[in-house]
């Protein structure tokens, strides 16, 4: 059957670095991979073309696609526009607008890259962890939310800010489900990460969580707080397979774990719907300061793609393909400027895009 793939360059270095990784999907041909791709405007892009960072034409792509595929979003000529109408707008829209409310994140470390991490080597070599993160609810949506005028501290009347945390049963459940299902295809470890210990919202997520593991008896289940899980994911990093966590925990939890591996153009992204469809994306931005000089790293929106492969459109053998022609490029000591260290060879990011699918087909 013919897979729908919606591409979303955006802006800045997302044409240049999706390009690529159309290269490598078009690659795949040569395996049998049936697909077609139809492109659309989003962000800064969306913008000039139909004056929406999400025109209504790349949702209803979005929403008919089997996957999507994005680059990324944003540009400092954006940034006076008013906040309805700039590029990071429309990517939360249509995180929304598509259900996406789990958010894959692996922290992958590759031997080859060990010394660009910020940590010891022996610390980080071989990291493979994935934080499953809630991405549709908590403290970022809950209601009620505001800044109101109320008495302060000595009885005065002053500003309050308040925000809400907040899930359901279900919302914890739902997600809890993906991430159990994630750690079976793994190393078979979970790690829950609230803040029991305070919050009643994570009462309640720890309690749905251990319910929902019954279902998983393969899976080894754990707990741990959030300001534990910050400080081990920096002592020892590798003691974790797959984190699930909510959208504030997960968020800041996701970058740290990101930048053990030391590389922003190398993180891929995923996030899911209830039937596993999904939006796949760098974990990086638009780079405007590098934009249109070909040396962006394509190498997180191809990963991008194995993800896609492997979430969405359960073409494991596909996904593990790419896996390996990038791990094989990375051996053969092909690097794009962000990821260089001396003795290796420094190429651009069409380059790169080439030696995968060399190693690809070779
Ligand atoms: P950024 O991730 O775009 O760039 C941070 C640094 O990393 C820059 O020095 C950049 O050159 C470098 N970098 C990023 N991706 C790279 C790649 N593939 N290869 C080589 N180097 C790379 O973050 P920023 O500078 O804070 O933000 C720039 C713009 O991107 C802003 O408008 C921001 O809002 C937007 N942004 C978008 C997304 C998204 O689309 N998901 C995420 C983060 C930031």
């Amino acid at each position: 059957m013919t897979k729908r793939i919606a591409v979303l360059p955006g802006d800045g270095i997302g044409p240049e670095i999706v390009a690529e990784a159309v290269k490598v999907l078009e690659a795949l041909r040569d395996f049998g991979f049936n697909f077609e791709t139809e492109q659309a405007a989003i962000g800064g892009a969306g913008y000039d073309a139909a004056g929406d960072p999400l025109p209504e034409a790349s949702l209803k792509l979005a929403k008919h696609a089997d996957a999507v595929l994005l680059g990324a979003v944003g540009g400092p000529h954006y940034d006076k526009l008013p906040r309805d109408l700039r590029p990071e707008r429309g990517l939360l829209r249509i995180r929304k607008e598509l259900n996406l409310f789990a958010n894959l994140r692996p922290a992958l470390l590759y031997p080859e890259l060990a010394a660009a991490s910020s940590l010891k080597p022996e610390v980080v070599a071989g990291l493979d962890i994935m934080i499953v993160r809630e991405l549709t609810g908590d403290i970022y949506f809950g209601q009620p939310r505001g800044i109101e005028t109320r008495p302060g501290l000595n009885g005065q009347r002053e500003r309050v800010g308040f925000n809400t945390m907040l899930y359901s049963e279900s919302e914890v459940r739902r997600v809890a489900h993906v991430a159990f299902g994630i750690a079976m295809k793994r190393r078979g470890q979970l790690c829950s990460v609230e803040k029991a210990n305070v919050l009643e919202c994570s009462e309640l997520w720890k309690e749905i969580v251990i319910e929902v593991s019954k279902e998983y008896p393969d899976v080894a289940l754990s707990h741990m707080y959030v300001d534990n899980a910050a400080m081990q994911l920096v002592r020892a990093p590798k003691q974790f397979d797959v984190i699930v966590t909510g959208n504030i925990f997960g968020d800041i939890l996701s970058d740290e774990a990101s930048m053990l591996t030391g590389s922003i153009g190398m993180l891929p992204s995923a996030s899911l719907d209830e039937s596993n469809k999904g939006m796949y994306e760098p974990i990086h931005g638009s780079a405007p300061d590098i934009a249109g000089q070909g040396i962006a790293n394509p190498l997180a929106t191809i990963l991008s793609v194995v993800m896609m492969m492997r979430y969405t459109l359960n073409e494991t053998v596909l996904a593990d393909r790419i896996d390996t022609a990038v791990q094989k490029v990375l051996a053969q000591g092909y690097r794009t400027g962000d990821i260089y260290t001396e003795g290796t060879n420094r190429v651009g990011t069409a380059a790169m895009g080439d030696a995968v699918v060399a190693a690809l087909r070779g």
